[in-house]
């Protein structure tokens, strides 16, 4: 199957009442475990790569491997989205590159780094959908901030410190015509997230709710929702690791926010976890081995572990062959003839 549209993969979702898995990746492994997973479960899936990842990998690297990952498994709709774009120009680029959807992180001024105003990010994200939407490209947007730091990208500070205010959420969606919307209900980037088991003073899923009413055909992202299980955690400081105690957002708020809305969640954190505990058992269980092959392997086997454990939580395991690829041109038509719907559907308080 070709690069497929994010947009499809998330209306068919919300047909179907799952969420689909949005893991990052950064080198040529992480992409192999995330397509032997889907493949394993049958799982249509989102692959991302952030800025970070772009200048790590390199756009070109990264663009070809997503082909190779597309051609390599026809039966698997996958799309490639740039995770938290801080500017137009970075989405154009990405866009250019062949990304088959884009976010535009208005939430943050183009430093990545200090809360932008609402109108500021109204305009930025609007800006995008303009560019995008005729190309048959999607676009995520995000309104209120998300907590901590990953990849330079944050702004750092704890997830509650600007959550999701719901009629800027439905103004936001109706000003910009994104096709999901990523909110901030708590939840951070990074390994720490909760400095206990998160419960409702913390993570807050009744907002989450809450807009999810107001907005009921939007589609929402949850960003930094690793579960950062304890033992992944475990196996890491096992075997000469240093991580404090830390909690992730459990699978079962996640599974809730599916039922209320969620189409996309984004893990990344649990995809390194497991690479790194393999790969230090590897290095204390057999220092004498050298052959980049011989941790490698079971590292990408430990991260299709955990991303496969996902996809089945997540539900989106078992769908991949539900729908056949709409072509990113036949995606722009829809967005022209409005068949793809960019006005939301907003309920009365
Ligand atoms: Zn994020």
């Amino acid at each position: 199957m070709p690069l497929v549209s994010t947009r499809q993969l998330l209306d068919e979702a919300a047909k179907g009442g799952y969420g689909v898995g949005a893991f990052n990746v950064n080198n040529m492994e992480q992409i192999q475990a995330i397509m032997e997973a889907a493949k394993e479960t049958n799982s249509p899936v989102i692959i991302q790569a952030s800025r970070g990842a772009r200048a790590y990998a390199q756009d070109k690297y990264l663009y070809h491997l997503m082909l190779a990952a597309a051609e390599l498994y026809p039966e698997i709709p996958v799309a490639m989205h740039l995770d938290h774009g801080n500017s137009y120009e970075t989405c154009v680029s990405a866009i250019e590159l062949g990304f088959t959807s884009v976010m535009m992180d208005g939430s943050l001024k183009p430093d990545g780094k200090t809360p932008a105003t609402f109108e500021e990010n109204v305009a930025v994200t609007k800006k995008v959908v303009d560019y995008a939407h005729p190309r048959g490209i999607a676009v995520e947007g995000e309104i209120g901030v998300l907590g901590g730091v990953e990849d330079g990208h944050g702004a750092g500070g704890s997830g509650l410190d600007h959550v999701t205010d719901p009629d800027q959420a439905v103004e936001f969606a109706e000003r910009t015509g994104v096709d999901s919307l990523a909110i901030a209900i708590g939840t951070s980037h990074g390994a720490y997230k909760f400095t206990k088991k998160p419960d409702g003073s913390v993570l807050k899923m009744d907002l989450l709710i809450k807009i999810h009413h107001r907005l009921p055909k939007t589609h929402l992202v949850m960003h930094g929702s690793s579960s950062v299980p304890q033992d992944l955690q475990d196996i890491v400081n096992k075997f000469g690791g240093k991580l404090k105690q830390t909690w992730g957002v459990p699978v079962e708020e996640i599974q809730l926010g599916i039922k209320n809305g969620v189409r996309k969640v984004n893990v990344d954190t649990d995809s390194r976890l497991a690479i790194t505990g393999a790969i230090r058992k590897v290095f204390v269980e057999t220092p004498e081995k050298f052959d980049p092959r011989d941790y490698l392997k079971p590292a990408r086997a430990a991260m299709q572990k955990v991303v496969a454990l996902r996809m089945t939580q997540f539900g989106q395991a078992g769908h991949a062959g539900d729908y056949k690829a709409i072509s990113i041109a036949d995606i722009a038509k829809g967005y022209k003839d409005g068949t793809l719907s960019t006005k939301p559907e907003v309920a009365k308080k």
